[in-house]
């Protein structure tokens, strides 16, 4: 049950909102409230920026921006060491942090502790390395010149995270904008702004200047818009869904034309040649679109089979969601918790009703889980058509589709065919097979054999309505910095 120790003696203070290294009442002295998913009940009340607060902030990481500040005179090895500091901080704390998460979104405190904590400890680490690393070239352009180009941090970075994986987002949002020397204003998604609070004590802690590093707990509409459209915030990186992510492109182009990056949905195809390890498949095809209850922008939630094999796998993944286990977060045995709220739990359930409707094959599931919090059933479905909702829009929730397939030209045509582009994945033990398929895909990670294998080190991000711009590894480095080249006319001397 619910540590509620820990919360009243701890959470008080990472009630407020963030700015300049203080914790703040909300200018207009609203609150709004926190749920505990696999209850519905409510955690504790968090202070409610809106556009006053997120002026506040702007100004505070403006100053903390401006030429001489100790935060642009800083080694870059420093700020490499205080953003390796912040994720000594976060192991430190990693037991409380992964605790609080469950208790929040509603994650199997294992997986949280292992994938999650582990996940936001190394991408800071990974960034913090590369703080005094970054570096441009000297090129030998026509004429008598000197040509260098330098990589500058780009200002005030406005960062808008969704609820699916609060901790990691945060660490992948601010690991590169600090390292490349940016300051960061950084809104948590309303449903879960707690771990990322207290990411913002451990940022006091660490020692980052006031100003760097602002986070405001709040809503979209309101603090959200508020940071897409400001005029002194200088670039806009965003993760979530792919309607809000026009509407900050748009905010952005009406504004100052900020930089934008955005990671947004995905309708993930996952390829089963009739050749491939049909063990390995059914549970990673399994893994792919269940884990952290389906709700993944990378949940392989289209899965072409190839026609020989396609009832025996559709058998034995029913089998498997069967045997799921789903229920409380803090049960070691837990496989998969609750959504992260009722009206994500209703509106994957209408998904589900539509795919019923629609004439797809109920194979298990399809209902809510319990009386209280918010939970579905692991859902799967067989003969979906490719133009049914289930098979076309993004569900974000425990739902598997399975199609069948039966050419090799037919199955890439149709996994392409979507506005999304994020990720894919093709089992099969033929490696022409696998290297056609990969390179044919438009997505902007493909997995052979495997699912899910994200890393710090590998680029992550969207072909298409999947997003722009890519996030960690080298390429998320490069979406923080202006490429400056400085040019000097070389005057001889001969005289
Ligand atoms: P969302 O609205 O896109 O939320 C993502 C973030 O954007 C939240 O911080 C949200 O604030 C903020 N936001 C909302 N409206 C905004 C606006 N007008 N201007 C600026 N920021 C704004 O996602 P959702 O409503 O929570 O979920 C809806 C669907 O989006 C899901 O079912 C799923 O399909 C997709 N989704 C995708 C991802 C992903 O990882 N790609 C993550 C979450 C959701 P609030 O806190 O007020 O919501
Ligand atoms: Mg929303």
């Amino acid at each position: 049950s619910l540590p509620s120790f820990l919360l009243t003696k701890t959470l008080h203070f990472l009630l407020q909102i963030f700015i300049n290294n203080e914790w703040q009442d909300s200018v207009s002295g609203k609150v709004f409230p926190v749920y505990n998913p696999a209850t519905g009940e409510q955690i504790c009340e968090v202070q409610e920026a809106e556009k006053a607060d997120v002026d506040k902030a702007v100004q505070a990481a403006r100053l903390a921006f401006s030429l001489g500040s100790v935060w642009r005179r800083m080694d870059a090895s420093e700020r490499g060491r205080l953003l390796s500091k912040l994720a000594d901080l976060v192991e430190r704390d990693s037991i409380y942090l992964a605790t609080i998460e469950s208790l929040n979104s509603g994650k199997p405190f294992l997986p949280t502790l292992f994938v999650d904590l582990q996940g936001t400890i190394k991408t800071l680490r990974y960034f913090a390395g590369y703080a005094d690393k970054i570096h441009g070239t000297s090129i030998p352009m026509d004429g008598e010149y000197l040509t260098f180009t330098r990589y500058e941090p780009i200002g005030v970075c406005g960062q808008i995270i969704p609820w699916n994986f609060p901790l990691m987002m945060t660490a992948w949002k601010l690991g590169p904008a600090l390292a490349c020397g940016n300051t960061v204003i950084l809104k948590p998604a309303e449903q879960t702004p707690l771990t990322c609070l207290y990411i913002a004590a451990l940022v006091k802690e660490a020692g980052f200047p006031p100003g760097v590093i602002n986070i405001l707990p709040g809503f979209g509409p309101t603090a959200g818009a508020a940071i897409a459209s400001h005029m002194g915030i200088d670039k806009v990186a965003f993760t979530g869904s792919t309607e809000v992510g026009k509407l900050i492109q748009e905010a952005a182009g009406k504004s100052n034309l900020k930089r934008v990056t955005l990671e947004l949905g995905g309708k993930n195809p996952n390829i089963i040649f009739a050749d491939a390890d049909l063990d390995l498949a059914v549970e990673q095809a399994h893994q792919g679109v269940f884990f952290n209850a389906g709700q993944c922008c990378t949940a392989g939630s289209r899965i072409y089979v190839e026609e020989p094999i396609y009832d025996e796998f559709v058998r034995r993944s029913v089998e498997r969601a069967k045997r799921r286990i789903v229920g409380s977060p803090f049960d070691p045995t837990t496989e998969q918790g609750p959504q992260i709220s009722r009206e994500q739990q209703n509106r994957v359930l209408e998904f589900i009703q539509s795919g019923i409707s629609e004439g797809a094959k109920l194979e298990c599931g399809g209902k809510a889980l319990g009386l209280k919090g918010f939970f579905i059933e692991p859902t799967v479905f067989s003969n979906v058509k490719d133009d049914m909702r289930i098979a076309k829009e993004e569900i974000f929730g425990p739902v598997q589709q399975i199609m069948k397939f039966k050419t090799i030209d037919e199955v890439i045509e149709r996994a392409n065919n979507t506005d999304y582009g994020l990720v894919g994945a093709v089992f099969t033990t033929d490696i022409n097979k696998a290297m056609t398929i990969s390179t044919a895909m438009q997505a902007g990670t493909v997995w052979i054999n495997c699912f899910n294998a994200l890393s710090t080190q590998c680029p992550f991000g969207g072909y298409k309505m999947s997003g722009n711009g890519r996030e960690l590894g080298e390429s998320g480095l490069k979406e923080y910095s202006e490429v400056k080249t400085i040019t000097m006319k070389l005057v001889a001397k001969n005289s």
